[in-house]
């Protein structure tokens, strides 16, 4: 179900869970700001989720209220997955809010590769 992400962090949602290493995740990347896994429901070859490490329901929240440090250490980190683990081009995707359909409030940037995508995923 889309969530309202207006609302405070939840720190039960699923991904503070993969966070905390209280449930499993195919991890492929982590640093100071960020940690990267594949998506569970994969939707195109190469699909993966990259998240901060802070407390942040949506980019929304992120973009307000993370330091100048949490912004550039988020996006380096997805520039190095994109380049570590993906092959020629790829699509991001933020979903926030429920009109986008963002289902687990943290906040979290898809990554989609591995073949020709069509107009829109997730
Ligand atoms: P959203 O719709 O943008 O919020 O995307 C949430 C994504 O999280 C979906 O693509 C789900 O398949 C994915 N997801 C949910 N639970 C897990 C999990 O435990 N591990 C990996 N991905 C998950």
């Amino acid at each position: 179900m889309p969530i309202d992400a207006t609302r405070p962090y939840d720190d039960a949602n699923v991904f503070a869970k993969i966070l905390r290493g209280e449930i499993p995740a195919r991890r492929v990347y982590e640093d100071e700001f960020a940690l990267a896994f594949y998506d569970i429901a994969p939707q195109a070859p190469v699909h993966l989720l990259v998240i901060p490490k802070g407390a942040y329901v949506s980019w929304d929240d992120f973009s307000a209220r993370a330091s100048e440090a949490e912004i550039a250490g988020f996006t380096r980190a997805i520039g190095h997955v994109a380049r570590e683990h993906v092959g020629s081009g790829y699509r991001l995707l933020a979903n926030t809010g429920s009109d986008a359909g963002q289902e687990v409030p943290h906040l979290h940037v898809h990554i989609f590769a591995g073949a020709p995508l069509g107009p829109m995923l997730a």
